[in-house]
């Protein structure tokens, strides 16, 4: 692989020999990589020039791991998967995470192998992503002739509506927040006060009433996300 077509990784861990193993490990996995110890200037560095990949620490000087997770989700211009590392085990600093827009976690201490395989994971669904066409359970969406099908059935969206299930899709298996999909449809200036309501009704009518089981699933205190009945969690 060349430098062009290695993936990017950026490593954002104030831990200075920690830092040091996890780029040593991924550098020698193939990857190219960048670090930074202070989470302002990896937020930066991350609007500047998205990695693929960041690999991010939950306690960091500067702006911490679940700030800078929000103000990515909200500022980049598309979708940087996120590694959330921390030494807290507990449900409710997972769920944080998760709600924050972390794609995934991994628990201090860690064996480098999980590390590497977890890395290795969320890079390929970012190989995934590249394709024009997006599976998520039984929904397929071209992104280049914009259609999606539910169980080979084509969906009769308007544009708002699948622009909401591509977002969906593509964030598949976290939720996106209300705020995160208001902001990426219509940036700053939403046309009303409420503006998901009838594009989210308008993509139920199509998405899930001809269906036996929902695939919009309302996460109460936090947003949206798909859910699919026979391959819940992360692709691997
Ligand atoms: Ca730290």
């Amino acid at each position: 692989m060349n430098a062009a077509t290695r993936p990017h990784v950026l490593v954002a861990e104030d831990h200075t020999p920690l830092r040091a193993q996890i780029v040593g490990l991924l550098e020698r996995a193939g990857l190219q990589v960048d670090e930074a110890a202070d989470g302002r200037l990896a937020l930066h560095s991350v609007l500047t020039q998205p990695p693929d990949l960041l690999v991010l620490d939950l306690g960091l000087p500067g702006l911490d791991g679940l700030q800078l997770c929000q103000q990515l989700r909200l500022r980049a211009p598309r979708h940087v998967p996120v590694l959330m590392l921390t030494a807290r085990d507990t449900l409710a600093d997972k769920l944080g995470g998760f709600e924050a827009g972390a794609d995934d976690y991994l628990v201090k201490p860690f064996a480098s192998e999980e590390l590497l395989v977890r890395v290795q994971a969320l890079l390929r669904r970012r190989t995934l992503g590249q394709d024009y066409l997006l599976r998520v359970g039984e929904l397929e969406i071209d992104r280049r002739a914009q259609q999606a099908r539910r169980a080979g059935q084509l969906l009769a969206l308007p544009p708002k509506a699948f622009a909401i299930l591509l977002l969906l899709a593509e964030a598949w298996p976290r939720a996106l927040t209300r705020s995160e999909i208001i902001h990426r449809l219509w940036d700053d200036e939403p046309p009303e006060s409420d503006p998901l309501r009838s594009h989210l009704y308008l993509l139920r009518q199509h998405l899930d009433r001809p269906f036996v089981s929902p695939m919009l699933h309302t996460v109460h205190g936090v947003g949206f996300r798909l859910r699919v009945d026979d391959a819940e969690g992360p692709v691997s």
